[in-house]
């Protein structure tokens, strides 16, 4: 008998798997502790996870029947590939399907910083809207400003290509350059980091989290960049030093900040980034739309169901187990 795991409810239709297998669904709002991981999975054929869910190499060891792991999510920081992929066993993710609704969220969160939607709805709540004002909670504009993307795949092309609309000027870096002609149907120059850190009034993060673009944003990267310059981070928490970011924003160094994702998440009540009036922060909500979450968790049965039955997954992390 086949024996799947998955992580969470999706609110979604699980017939295609329960036609093949058993089906054990975590039923809690909160993941399932490592401890409940590891006693299940030496039982299971194929799971099913989230970003929440750390799979590490000793998890993956005791995954002795394990034939497949697929993630609903494109970043897969939390799984262990090298040790996935060192017992063959493939991990699915689901790019794609995911981009525009992170990137509507990324505008949303850069929209709301430069105009300080936030603090003008604390505002208006507290009573203190007293009368239209010629200062009063001034912002930046868009047309004209410039705009540094770090990570031009496919979350950060989606960004280019609102703030072309927006009649920005787009800087990009990352760790090589990319193909000049895509550079220029999104209107967009390859800068190095310190160029883009230096002349960029908005900086949007798109790099996925890895040990090189871990603490990506600390001290020196805050020092070099304008005081009236906006940090958009909708990637991953740990790509920002948070305490780090907490100085930058106490102290003025920049402007504001707007970040989906934190470090650790969820954020402590006690962090003192809650303090900051020029900080927004949304509980990692990127691809939190109806229609994308239920494209996510087809994509993510799609690729299970492809383990199971030992073929290629649709969208493979790792395809060296293939080779
Ligand atoms: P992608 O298409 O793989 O793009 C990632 C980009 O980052 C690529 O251009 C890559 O370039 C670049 N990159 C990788 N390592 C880098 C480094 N060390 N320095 C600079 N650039 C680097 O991925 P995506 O679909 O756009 O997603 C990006 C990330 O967004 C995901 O990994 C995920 O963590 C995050 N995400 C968050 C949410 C949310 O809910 N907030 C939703 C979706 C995704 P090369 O590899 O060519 O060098």
């Amino acid at each position: 008998m086949t024996h799947l795991l998955i992580t969470r409810q999706l609110g979604t239709d699980l017939s295609s798997l329960e036609a093949l297998a058993t089906v054990d669904v975590w039923a809690d709002r909160q993941p399932p502790p490592y401890e409940i991981l590891q006693q299940k999975i030496p039982h299971v054929d194929g799971l099913l996870c989230l970003l929440t869910d750390r799979i590490d190499q000793a998890l993956i060891h005791t995954g002795r029947s394990l034939k497949v792991i697929s993630q609903m999510a494109v970043g897969y920081d939390n799984i262990d590939i090298a040790a996935a992929t060192a017992r063959g066993i493939p991990v699915g993710h689901t790019p794609g399907v995911l981009t525009n609704a992170t990137a509507d969220l990324t505008w949303a969160l850069l929209m709301a910083a430069a105009r300080r939607i936030v603090e003008g709805d604390r505002f208006t709540r507290s009573g203190q809207w007293q009368t239209w004002e010629p200062n009063l909670l001034l912002g930046a504009d868009m047309a004209g400003a410039t705009l540094g993307i770090v990570g031009l795949g496919r979350i950060g092309q989606a960004v280019a290509r609102r703030a072309q609309g927006f009649e920005m000027q787009i800087l990009y870096t990352g760790r090589h350059r990319g193909d000049p002609a895509l550079e220029q149907a999104l209107g967009v120059e390859f800068v190095d980091f310190d160029r883009l850190l230096a002349t960029s009034d908005f900086i949007t993060i798109h790099t996925p989290l890895s040990p090189e673009t871990h603490h990506l944003f600390s001290d020196r990267q805050f020092e070099q960049m304008q005081s009236t310059a906006v940090l958009i981070n909708t990637a991953r928490g740990a790509i920002v030093d948070p305490e780090a970011l907490y100085r930058a924003l106490q102290n003025h160094q920049i402007a504001a900040a707007a970040i989906d994702v934190t470090d650790p998440e969820p954020i402590s009540m006690a962090s003192p980034l809650l303090e900051l009036e020029n900080l927004i922060i949304t509980p990692h909500i990127g691809s939190a739309s109806v229609q994308t979450r239920q494209k996510m968790a087809a994509m993510a049965i799609a690729n299970l169901i492809a383990g199971l039955k030992g073929e290629r997954l649709p969208y493979c992390v790792n395809p060296e187990v293939y080779a």
